[in-house]
């Protein structure tokens, strides 16, 4: 077999390859569920493993020669265990969707009740929008943050559960800038009986840290990706104690996936072997730092964020406010322009669309990755505002391009 590279044998894929690292290069990633990966991670995700079958779990597969693919994914489930304190985990989620499914096909039934948060109020697909398997699967309501304090309302979601007798209830969130009280999600699930679980898909790098609170022991469940905040390339896990540890492993494989993708495990492996040394708290603290700092200096601006603030690596903007003509598509379309990109997002009470919202949401893993502290988040809010002011002016876009050149170059990514 010959080892041509990918610009020998395909170039027009080398191309597109070539164009998406440089994109990174050259823009500020400030889509708050992305984050850069080490050049380890990368290279652990591309190994050979990407050919090897092996259905099962490390000790027992289905197939021969999987000496490696057990040590690769020993080390995961050791590491992750150490990271984060729970008694088992499972690697093999192929994504954080995946390991919501995991847990709803272990422990429920069609036709259950799941109670979860609106998704337009920072939930996700996964917790039971219509449009998702969970949604077509499982009977769902959903509880709500409370619109004048951007915060969950514990007291509402709790009566809610007590009137809707949920099987399971999901705490965690896509677009929610607060920390979470397990606790009261906890009391809430046994007031009926229900399972609780905990899908800490963004922060899952902030709780291993120590930054945001934990809910392993709190819950029943904790499921996660592994390419946000953590860091360790695209996947998903769950953690759960003993007791349920065959129910899981079983409804992960086979009862959703086939044949784990070990390269992605490997990646798993390296980026929580990274995420266990003094260096990932500091840059989970950093992230956090940077956020506080990001959205200070928007609220100097005039901007109003949801919550009035952060807790964790993101702001949630709600132009509504400060900018009652300017819907969250345009900014995220002029930014991209400049080279800042995030996303528009929904606000808790939208009024307009959730192709066309109302509001933006800009995360600091990526930028803390490249080394930016907090000064230079606070110019990235200067250069944000710049845009929102005058989303249709092309100096104003251009301008911000150039600073954006300055500062990545400045703060290199990859080689
Ligand atoms: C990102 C996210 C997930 C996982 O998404 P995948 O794209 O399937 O990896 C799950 N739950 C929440 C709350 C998320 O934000």
């Amino acid at each position: 077999m010959s080892y041509e590279t990918v610009r020998e044998a395909d170039p027009a894929v080398a191309d597109a390859l070539a164009g998406e690292r440089q994109r990174q290069n050259d823009t500020l990633a400030m889509i708050a569920s992305e984050n850069h990966v080490s050049e380890a991670v990368l290279e652990a995700q591309s190994s050979e493993l990407t050919n090897k079958y092996a259905e099962g779990y490390p000790g027992e597969r289905y197939y021969g020669g999987c000496a490696y693919a057990d040590e690769v994914e020993q080390l995961a489930i050791d590491r992750a265990k150490e990271l984060w304190g729970a008694d088992h985990v499972n690697v093999q989620p192929h994504s954080g969707t995946q390991a919501n499914m995991g847990v709803y096909l272990a422990m429920l039934e069609p036709v259950d009740r799941i109670l979860s948060l609106e998704l337009e109020h920072g939930g996700h697909l996964s917790h039971g929008h219509p449009a998702n398997f969970a949604g077509k699967t499982y009977e769902v309501e959903q509880y709500h943050v409370d619109p004048e304090t951007g915060y969950v309302d514990y007291e509402a979601m709790r009566e809610q559960a007590e009137a809707f007798d949920p099987d399971i209830v999901v705490a965690g969130y896509s677009a929610y800038p607060r920390d979470i009280d397990w606790e009261a999600f906890r009391e809430a699930a046994d007031a009926v009986d229900a399972y609780l679980l905990a899908d800490i898909a963004h922060v899952t790098g902030l709780v291993a840290a120590g930054v945001h609170s934990s809910p392993v022991g709190v819950a029943d469940f904790v499921t996660g990706s592994t390419h946000k905040t953590i860091r360790a390339g695209r996947g998903g896990i769950i953690m759960c104690r003993e007791e349920h540890a065959d129910a899981i492993d079983a409804a992960v494989f086979p009862g959703g996936q086939g044949g784990p993708l070990l390269h992605n495990i490997a990646g798993k492996a390296v980026g929580f072997g990274e995420a266990l040394s003094p260096e990932f708290e500091a840059y989970a603290q950093q992230v956090v730092d940077n956020a506080a700092a990001l959205g200070e200096r928007l609220q100097e601006h005039g901007l109003s964020l949801v919550s009035g603030g952060t807790d964790t690596h993101l702001v949630l903007v709600d132009l509504r406010d400060s900018h009652p003509d300017t819907t969250g598509k345009e900014v995220e379309e002029a930014l991209e322009e400049a080279g800042i990109v995030l996303n528009a997002n929904t606000v808790p009470g939208e009024t307009r669309s959730p192709f066309n919202p109302s509001g933006i949401r800009a995360g600091t893993p990526g930028l803390t990755t490249r080394g930016f502290g907090e000064e230079a988040c606070r110019e990235v809010a200067d250069l944000i505002v710049r845009v929102v002011d005058d989303p249709a002016d092309e100096d104003v876009k251009a301008e911000v391009s150039d600073r954006v050149d300055e500062l990545t170059d400045e703060y290199p990514l990859y080689d």
